[in-house]
């Protein structure tokens, strides 16, 4: 077995949590966030794994002894995984009682670890039951909270973590460490269509996304102001977490074409038709556009149907294209 480690543009980083757990002053309580499609769960694994083994006391976990081999069965009677029962769902208070329960038992004085993910899609009620935990965790176990969205968190949750944050790669690092993986061809293609995150564009390359109808139906509701069957369709089958990251990176490369003569961007294969919607539309509306895809990926627990969200949002693209939404 070869042993686990950080992603290369997470080195750095590591490196500052291992010095931590050297001196012992590791917090009890850690939020590990980023954009997403980054390795953020990696990381939070990798250090759950190191937290474990019992040959690494500083370094990345040894992959070879007892612990070792229980973590990567998913056995480890001392690793806590919380997470919704199915993708996409909540994770209710029975859970974060589960987990509270488990901390307690004791294990013959070892420590234990509890990873929390995606931790934004607890209930409040799950985040409130959780905060004495986080303050106190018993004995020296260490809360992990990964998550994609922290500001959903409530703010109780995250002044008891220490943040470790991270943001997009460098493109470089992120287009050396794609160039190694067997199955990825065309990184530089798949890396700009994954808005510069490379496991998304991994996986993006593995499912073959195609996100042009996406792009179509945006340049065609913002550009001609009007919306058809195709646009629709291209967009009502997906998760909601899938299409709107696509549109506001479409509106972010529109904004910089506005403000650029030749900007870079994320979407280049789309630089043309992109450019020519974008010349249409007021600037800032394109801005209450962008805040308004933000606001619109859904939470966990979201009851809104995908088909007749993304409707909603190609018409207000329309009317932003039509030049007749009040602001
Ligand atoms: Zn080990």
């Amino acid at each position: 077995m070869t042993a686990a480690s950080v992603l290369p543009w997470q080195q750095a980083r590591w490196d500052r949590v291992q010095r931590l757990r050297g001196g012992a002053r590791l917090p009890h309580a850690l939020l590990v966030s980023g954009p997403g499609g980054t390795g953020e769960g990696r990381f939070a694994d990798v250090l759950m794994q190191a937290l474990l083994c019992t040959a690494a006391t500083e370094r990345a976990p040894c992959g070879e002894c007892h612990a070792c081999h229980e973590y990567t069965a998913g056995t480890h009677p001392d690793a806590v995984r919380i997470d919704p029962e199915e993708p996409g769902k909540a994770i209710g208070i029975d859970r974060i009682r589960e987990l509270t329960g488990r901390l307690n038992l004791t294990s013959g004085g070892r420590s234990k670890v509890a990873r929390i993910e995606p931790a934004e899609s607890m209930t409040l009620a799950a985040a409130n039951s959780l905060l004495k935990t986080l303050e106190e965790p018993p004995g020296d176990s260490v809360l992990l909270l990964v998550s994609e969205r922290p500001g959903r968190l409530p703010a109780t949750v995250r002044s008891r973590c220490q943040r470790i944050t991270f943001g997009l790669p460098e493109r470089d690092s992120a287009l050396a460490w794609l160039q190694e993986q067997p199955e990825m061809e065309q990184p530089e293609y798949w890396l700009d269509r994954a808005g510069g995150a490379p496991l998304r564009a991994l996986e993006m390359a593995a499912a073959g996304f195609d996100e042009t109808p996406l792009v179509s139906a945006l340049v065609q509701a913002l550009g001609e102001g009007r919306i058809d069957r195709g646009a629709i369709d291209a967009g009502s089958a997906l998760p909601l977490s899938r299409s709107i990251p696509v549109l506001a990176t479409a509106v972010e490369d529109m904004i910089r074409l506005r403000s650029a003569s030749d900007p870079p961007l994320r979407l280049p294969l789309e630089r043309r038709r992109l450019g020519e919607a974008a010349a249409k539309v007021d600037v800032r509306a394109l801005f209450d556009y962008l805040d308004e895809l933000r606001r619109s990926i859904p939470g966990p627990s979201s009851a809104l149907r995908a088909d007749i969200q993304w409707h909603g949002l190609l018409a207000d693209a329309a009317e932003t294209g039509r030049g007749r939404r009040n602001r």
